[in-house]
């Protein structure tokens, strides 16, 4: 199939749907997924049989609740106990164009119609025709490489596909063919870039690199300025789950969290009961992929954390948008209802310079959860800027957590050991 071209800022029109357009959407494809899905999978009719519900019953999103939650480990249990696809495979072995494998291994079959639309993730990042992309993931044993590279040619740019390692090739690869996009992890975009200076390049003369695309890691914010403001690196990045297919959410120009793909249903729940939570609260992120005829997964669960908000972008998408990934299920404690991560509490407390480390207990008084904060400080403080800071941090706390502490002390620097828990969950239950 020829590229099709495409001309300005959005990759198609589900990106503009009105919220109203996008609700129908969503749920018709849904409905369409699972029918789909129940006729074609054993392992999807098997679940709803054992839930005693029937593609009918799914009328509304919220009707998923009723569906079980399928995980990683669920999958690969699946695919011992009915090899290879463990009942997932909606499509005849010999319709089958590729398969991928993610590591574990968990084996997904594909035909490559259906991801096209995976494209506008880097479209959103502004590829183009004209482009010349390095894509620095594997090409073999995963399916990055080889879903990446074919989105890359689908926005229409030239994708050489130069895989893992090998920073001496990859930095004379980008010099001899003046990349100027780069697809891979923020970490290995710095270890060329380093290797290019000591090599004796200068980068913003010998290169002209001006766009990255990362996956797979964290983009921390000082690695994000030494790229934009020192080397003249417009980043992007983008969550993405191999089971499910592909890239979740990405970023646009606003980078400002990550828009929601159309093409799939993706909701925040409550790992514990499964039950949807909305904008704002923190829960994992499950997905059903809605356009995907080849793979029968409804409601998988990532094991990630995340928060949505469905304010308005200036970029002029209308998707909703993941606030970013906060870390792994087994991160946080339920507090009072709220979900309390790790990586939430840092940001609140690092951000005030007295606070070198903090730790979080939860105990539980009567029916009443209850969250003490330590803040180990850097410096003494007098008793009024310590009124102040436990103010303010409680204040920030509650806006960021949507919990407030129940008390805050202060203690000397060593009474927090470096490589002790954050998160102390001292409750019993009984
Ligand atoms: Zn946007």
């Amino acid at each position: 199939m020829a590229v099709k071209k495409r001309t300005g800022e959005f990759f198609d029109d589900l990106e503009v749907m009105s919220a109203e357009a996008r609700k129908k959407y969503q749920l018709e494809k849904l409905q369409q997924s699972v029918a789909h899905a129940y006729r074609r999978a054993p392992a999807v009719k098997e679940m709803l049989d054992r839930a005693g519900i029937s593609p009918a019953n799914i009328r509304t999103v919220k009707d998923l609740e009723k569906l079980p939650i399928t995980r990683k480990t669920d999958l690969i249990e699946r695919q011992k106990a009915r090899p290879p696809y463990g009942g997932f495979s909606t499509i005849p072995p010999a319709k089958i164009d590729r398969v991928f494998i993610s590591p574990v291994p968990i084996y997904e079959p594909i035909q490559h119609e259906g991801i096209r639309w995976f494209a506008k993730v880097f479209w959103a990042a502004g590829f183009r025709p004209g482009d010349v992309v390095v894509n620095t993931f594997t090409y073999h044993l995963s399916p990055a490489g080889i879903l990446f590279h074919e989105a890359i040619r689908d926005c229409g740019a030239t994708a050489v596909p130069t895989g893992t390692g090998n920073t001496d090739i990859q930095v004379q690869t980008m010099h001899d063919l003046q990349a100027t996009g780069f697809v891979g992890t923020p970490s290995f975009l710095m270890t060329v870039l380093k290797r290019a200076e000591e090599l004796g390049y200068n980068v913003m003369k010998d290169f002209r690199l001006k766009r990255a695309w990362f996956t797979g890691e964290m983009l921390a914010p000082s690695v994000r300025q030494t790229l934009e403001n020192d080397y003249k690196i417009d980043t992007y990045q983008a969550y993405a789950v191999t089971e499910p297919g592909g890239a979740l959410a990405y970023e646009c120009r606003e980078k400002s969290g990550m828009h929601l793909m159309d093409e799939y249903l993706i909701e925040i729940v409550d790992p514990e009961t499964g039950k949807q939570l909305g904008p704002g609260e923190v829960g994992e992120i499950v997905v059903t992929p809605l356009h995907n005829k080849n793979w029968g997964l409804i409601r998988f669960g990532t094991g990630d954390l995340s928060s949505y908000t469905t304010g308005p972008c200036p970029c002029g998408r209308t998707t909703p948008r993941l606030t970013g990934i906060l870390g792994r299920t087994g991160d946080a404690v339920k507090v009072r209802g709220m979900f309390i991560v790790t990586r939430q509490a840092e940001q609140v407390c690092l951000d005030f310079e007295p606070v070198a480390r903090f730790q979080i207990t939860v105990t539980r008084t009567g029916q009443r959860d209850e969250m003490g904060l330590k803040l180990a400080l850097k410096r003494k403080l007098s008793a009024r800027e310590k009124q102040k800071l436990a103010e303010e941090l409680s204040q920030k706390f509650q806006n960021i957590c949507r919990l407030k502490p129940d008390r805050i002390d202060f203690v000397p620097q060593e009474a927090i050991a470096e490589e002790q828990p954050k998160i102390v969950d001292q409750r019993t239950w009984k």
